[in-house]
């Protein structure tokens, strides 16, 4: 669902705060008093909504579920070390080159592609490991019969 979401955007991949804020809608501790986690500043930290109190980094896709006195920042920072957002540790949109969006753009696609294969090796691992269990793989794996019919004929025919 939101990885359709990554894909489908018009925008840049959420590389800006206001592209990843626009993703939330009545986010659950908006209406908390002294809640630390809010949709901004889960968008601040580089996340978009994934529904409930979950939201997701496009760049590193960790879909965390969130408390609501938890430090978008932090946990980001805990979770998700090799992300590109965190490394470069930009959360001020200001901040960021054009060499910075670029390659948040990539990590965004790059990310995107891996958890699609990963997907579709998990649901080929699936249809095999099925297949196995009810025997079609080891029907054809054997020996077929010979069929001396068959190559009597074609010796007939040439
Ligand atoms: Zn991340």
């Amino acid at each position: 669902m939101a990885l359709k979401k990554i894909e489908e955007s018009k925008s840049a991949p959420f590389i800006f705060y206001k592209d990843r804020l626009g993703t939330f809608k009545n986010y659950i501790y908006d209406d908390y008093s002294n809640a630390t986690c809010t949709s901004k500043t889960l968008a601040r930290a580089g996340f978009v909504w994934t529904g409930d109190e979950s939201a997701m980094c496009p760049f590193c896709l960790k879909d965390l579920s969130f408390d609501p006195d938890d430090d978008p920042w932090e946990e980001h920072k805990k979770r998700g070390s090799e992300c590109e957002f965190v490394q470069l540790g930009k959360l001020d949109d200001l901040k960021l080159t054009l060499a910075d969006c670029i390659s948040l753009a990539q990590s965004a696609i790059i990310m995107a592609q891996y958890k699609k294969h990963e997907n579709s090796l998990k649901l080929l691992e699936q249809r095999t490991s099925s297949a196995a269990l009810s025997g079609t793989v080891t029907e054809a794996m054997k020996p077929a019969k010979p069929s001396t019919t068959k190559s009597r004929r074609i010796k007939r025919s040439s």
